[in-house]
């Protein structure tokens, strides 16, 4: 491989598209002419001004978000907005019905209970959570202010193929692990949000898509900064913005485009993890998938072998190889690989052959 870069199926952080990274250090010292780095020049000055208004308006475009929505750069992570969102749209007398999938569903639900009344709308758990939830298992209560649900599970290795109907009740998604990753009709959805540090960016900044009409029932209570009101009304210039955070996600969404979009990243993450899951589904039980077709993710590919001496036999031999990231997180174990926008098609066919590979002197 060229730059002798890894094959790098890390969660996340996870893989940049090395033509970001090598324009980024082109500019690294001198952007774009001014003699300086965008990270030393003030986030009012015009050279910012312009990558944040280019960047909201590039996330409006690849995303087609429709008119009536606010695309908001903020900080804290995904983990923030677990709080930020019942903080402020969780409102007295009102209860919040949560989608449980997973590990990041789990922990946005609890975040929920410490500021109200929030339940489970549906839950995979019976499944083991080998299986996202479908229509016929959501309940949403008369009191609801909105549905919560995680798009694609990062750890479990699950996805919804597509989101749950619910109806009038605004319904709230955190697509931090396959936000870019393949069309949405964001029209269903009141808001989205996504840690940057999976599919956008490095990690510093979180990107929150929302319909206006949400902005204004914020309790006076809460705090500026933990406000979405605050950050619309100054086009995220409220206070200092993870200013090269934002700048790396510009050149990643101008990455995508000149890719072809959001119907090409689809297609091309489908060849990416159909190369894995065809080795996993042919191998006769040497590899067995944690999560059931029909919800695997096309972003984290969970796979188990028939031993724990194996797997570590898998994973040592994988590292010597070239591979990275592979270890499943600790809360299901087993195998992982992250396969974001910005892995390429060669880790995925290295990885596929070395599978095969072991699976023959192993198997
Ligand atoms: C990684 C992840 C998070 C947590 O993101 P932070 O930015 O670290 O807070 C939340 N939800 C999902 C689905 C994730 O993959």
């Amino acid at each position: 491989m060229s730059h002798n870069r890894a094959y790098n199926f890390n969660a996340g952080p996870a893989a940049l598209p090395l033509e970001v990274l090598q324009q980024a250090q082109e500019q690294f010292v001198d952007f774009r002419g001014i003699g300086m780095s965008i990270m030393e020049i003030s986030h009012r000055s015009k050279e910012y001004e312009q990558v944040n208004d280019e960047t909201q308006a590039l996330m409006k475009e690849l995303l087609g978000v429709p008119a009536g929505y606010e695309v908001l750069f903020l900080q804290g992570g995904a983990s923030t907005q677990f709080a930020m969102i019942p903080m402020n749209l969780l409102g007295p007398g009102k209860s919040a019905g949560y989608v449980l999938t997973g590990t990041w569903s789990d922990k946005a639900f609890k975040e929920a209970k410490l500021f109200g009344d929030a339940y489970a709308a549906a839950s995979g758990e019976a499944s083991g959570f080998k299986r996202m939830p479908g229509q016929a298992e959501l309940t949403i209560r008369p009191d609801t202010a909105y549905v919560h649900l995680t798009s694609n599970e990062t750890i479990a290795g699950s996805q919804f193929p597509h989101y749950l109907d619910t109806g009038s009740v605004p319904l709230i998604g955190d697509l931090s692990s396959d936000i870019l990753s393949r069309p949405v009709d964001v029209s269903q959805f009141a808001m989205i949000y996504a840690g940057a540090q999976k599919n956008l960016g490095p990690s510093g900044v979180t990107v929150v898509i929302v319909r206006e009409e949400l902005l204004a029932g914020s309790p006076k209570h809460v705090a500026s900064m933990l406000r979405y009101d605050t950050h619309a009304k100054t086009k995220s210039l409220y206070n200092t913005p993870p200013v090269y955070s934002v700048y790396m996600v510009n050149l990643v969404l101008k990455w995508i485009k000149a890719k072809g979009g959001l119907a090409w990243m689809e297609q091309f993450n489908r060849d990416k993890t159909q190369l894995i899951y065809d080795v996993i589904d042919q191998s006769g039980g040497f590899y067995t998938g944690l999560v059931d077709p029909g919800s695997r993710s096309r972003m984290n590919i969970t796979f188990a072998l028939g031993s724990d001496e194996l797997e570590a036999r898998f994973l040592k031999a994988s590292e010597q190889a070239g591979f990275v990231g592979l270890k499943g997180h600790r809360d299901v174990g087993h195998l992982r690989a992250s396969t974001y926008n910005a892995v390429p098609l060669e880790s995925c066919q290295a990885l596929a052959d070395f599978m095969k590979q072991f699976q023959a002197q192993n198997g």
